[in-house]
């Protein structure tokens, strides 16, 4: 496109291309050191069981706080830190934090939380990747079963991964496996038999348009069923009105998290929300 307006129009974005790589790299050089700084927070947001509204696991989800930027989404530092590799060591914290969290909550209670844990195609193409899920789970005392780690259609496509082979060995310390923004991917679906998955997590587009959109309801009911044929649970994401949680109940979903119970919440805050909720 450029090239048949000629020159003009390329020189013309030669500013703006310069703006944007030294944010970048600014941000980046930020990065790097927000780690040692402890800048980084992890966040949770309660899942919860349809059936009966009880606290089953939580999501753990990454801040961060820069001096310098101010907080900064996750949707624009991860794909940064995939980019450059951060988030191997990023990812390890992550993973370090959550399983203690999760293994410090399960000391007070009976039925024990579930753990799930974002990871990005990266992390899952380094060779120590299960070596490092292992060690997570070993010093923070937690059961595979506790845990479980979120991955995107776009990672099973990734060629690069060995997918089988992390796949099952993850399985077999008994990790469970999720799908995370299922229906996004425009992927075909054959992986989903494949692989040892436990749970679909439907995108909350989907649940979003789904009590006003035709076409998104019967979406949203059609991954319900196909999800239940094939043995898996499902969880819906993005879950903020009163009636969403109704279709999702009448349409048999597993599990739903969202704005309606509470958005993502610092450690002090999510023990004060799980208090609060088991009085009522
Ligand atoms: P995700 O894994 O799909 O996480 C769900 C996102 O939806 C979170 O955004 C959460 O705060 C938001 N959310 C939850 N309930 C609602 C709701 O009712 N309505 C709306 N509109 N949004 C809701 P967040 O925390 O900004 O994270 C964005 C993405 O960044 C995550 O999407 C995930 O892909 C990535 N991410 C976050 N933490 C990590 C991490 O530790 N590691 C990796 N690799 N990725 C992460
Ligand atoms: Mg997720
Ligand atoms: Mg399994
Ligand atoms: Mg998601």
């Amino acid at each position: 496109e450029a090239k048949h307006r000629g020159k003009s129009a390329y020189q013309r974005f030669q500013p703006e291309m310069k703006e944007v790589s030294q944010e970048r790299l600014q941000m980046e050089s930020l990065l790097r050191r927000a780690l040692e700084m402890q800048e980084f927070e992890l966040h949770f947001q309660p899942i919860i069981r349809m059936d009966d509204r009880q606290l089953v696991g939580a999501e753990a989800l990454l801040r961060w706080e820069s001096p310098t930027l101010g907080e900064v989404s996750p949707d624009r530092f991860i794909p940064l830190a995939e980019e450059t590799g951060l988030i191997i060591s990023i990812g390890r914290w992550v993973l370090q934090q959550a399983c203690q969290a999760v293994s410090r909550w399960n000391q007070e209670r009976e039925e024990p939380l579930c753990m799930a844990i974002n990871v990005s195609p990266r992390q899952f193409r380094d060779p120590h990747f299960v070596e490092t899920i292992r060690a997570a789970l070993d010093e923070s005392g937690l059961g595979g079963e506790s845990l479980e780690l979120e991955i995107t259609e776009r990672l099973i496509l990734d060629n690069n991964i060995d997918t089988d082979r992390v796949l099952a060995e993850l399985d077999a310390m008994n990790v469970r496996l999720s799908v995370d923004d299922f229906g996004t991917g425009y992927s075909a679906l054959g992986y989903i038999k494949k692989y040892p998955f436990d749970t679909l997590k439907i995108d909350k587009s989907f649940i979003h348009d789904m009590t006003t959109k035709a076409d998104d309801s019967a979406l949203v009911r059609a991954i319900i069923q196909m999800a239940h044929s094939l043995s898996l649970q499902v969880i819906a994401e993005g879950v903020e009105a009163p009636e969403e949680f109704e279709f999702l109940k009448k349409e048999n979903c597993d599990y739903a998290q969202g704005f309606l119970f509470t958005p993502p919440l610092r450690e002090d805050s999510f023990i004060t929300w799980l208090n609060g909720t088991m009085d009522r």
